[in-house]
């Protein structure tokens, strides 16, 4: 068995690459692939529906809030957000807590002005900054629950009344939330929902059209509420397997169910960490991640063993992030706790 680690794209569910595989030799007994069937059909339709719908169902939205899925990865949302929400002599307040964060504000200020309310660069980023201030007047306030790279999770919601906007890219449905607290939220799906090449955006509609500068359609939020996430092909398949993940995920028990596993392999994994010498977390402890544990070795007789073994008990995706170096374990939904507790052993055994 191959423990898959990797932090994105990342492992999903066995019967979620069954099903995917299934319907591109034959989608729903029609004889056809999926890959050759058109969008605006019944089938895709109320298969985008579904999904729609099933997503809404998890995060327990209300009606307020639209589920759009759309293309060009969460990067595409670093000035999508902007350019819909922020006007040039507007300002946006933004959260510095990472790679992903300060790319999100660099884009930003393309569209209007951007003020960080707070950073953790000071200490590369290592911990959440605590008991910022966001100003009255800024339009939305943007941070990111969950540092991929960095290996931090924000684990509580800004208490203001600022429009919420946040990248979820790498926690969204692994614990609960209360989702209606967000004006905003966009994910990749690629992380914890599904394949590469679609991002699921849920957006308030009452912060929609403000911004006064004009849009390309493509990339005006509006239009794509008013065609159902179908103002040009979608990426269809990439959202058939965010469907047959959401799916796996109700039947496991939804977000509460899953959020106590990722809690528990989490907890086993740190703790490993924090009792083997020669392991170092560098994260705060309040801070860390859960789905993504980042890690130290000191000493490089030890990593050597560490990836050796990696290597022999088929463990892939360990290593760090290029910026940060180092090791990093994902553990995403779909991560079973065998693979976790395989590791923990692993590294107890060094
Ligand atoms: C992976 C990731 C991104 C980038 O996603 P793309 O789909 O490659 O654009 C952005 N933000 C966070 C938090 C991520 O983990």
């Amino acid at each position: 068995m191959i423990h898959n680690f990797n932090a994105g794209p990342s492992i999903l569910p066995l019967e979620v690459y069954e099903g995917a595989a299934a319907a591109i030799m034959n989608y729903q007994q029609t004889g056809l692939s999926i890959l050759e069937i058109g969008h605006r059909t019944s089938l895709i339709e109320s298969m985008l529906e579904e999904t729609i719908q099933l997503a809404k169902e998890l995060m327990k939205l209300d009606g307020d809030h639209e589920v759009l899925f759309l293309h060009g990865g969460a990067t595409t949302q670093f000035f999508q957000v902007p350019m819909n929400l922020l006007n040039e002599n507007q300002t946006a307040a933004y959260l510095d807590c990472g790679v992903w964060g300060s790319k999100a504000i660099k884009e930003a200020k393309n569209f209007g002005m951007v003020e960080v309310v707070a950073s953790s660069k000071d200490k590369n980023y290592t911990y959440i900054p605590k008991g910022f201030n966001i100003p009255d007047d800024a339009i939305y306030f943007h941070y990111t629950t969950n540092n991929t790279i960095e290996g931090t999770e924000m684990f509580s919601i800004p208490d203001t009344n600022i429009p919420l906007v946040a990248d979820m890219s790498s926690d969204i449905l692994s614990r609960e939330m209360d989702f209606n607290r967000f004006a905003l939220i966009y994910a990749g799906a690629q992380k914890n929902i599904g394949a590469t090449g679609v991002n699921m955006v849920v957006v308030r509609r009452d912060i929609l059209g403000k911004a006064n500068r004009k849009l390309p359609g493509m990339m005006d939020y509006r239009q794509h509420i008013e065609n159902k996430s179908m103002l040009n092909t979608p990426p269809v398949f990439a959202i058939y397997v965010c469907l047959l993940t959401l799916r796996w995920l109700k039947k496991k028990g939804g977000v509460p169910a899953i959020e106590k596993i990722n809690q528990s392999k989490a907890n086993l994994l740190y703790k490993t960490l924090e009792e083997k010498q020669g392991f170092e977390l560098t994260v705060a402890k309040e801070d860390r991640s859960r789905m993504n544990v980042v890690f130290l070795i000191k000493d490089p007789s030890l990593e050597k063993k560490f990836l050796e073994a990696c290597k022999e008990q088929q463990m892939v995706g360990v290593k760090g992030h290029r910026s940060v170096g180092g090791y990093r374990v994902s553990l995403y939904n779909a991560l079973p706790m065998e693979s976790v507790q395989a590791i923990s052993r692993l590294i107890h055994q060094l």
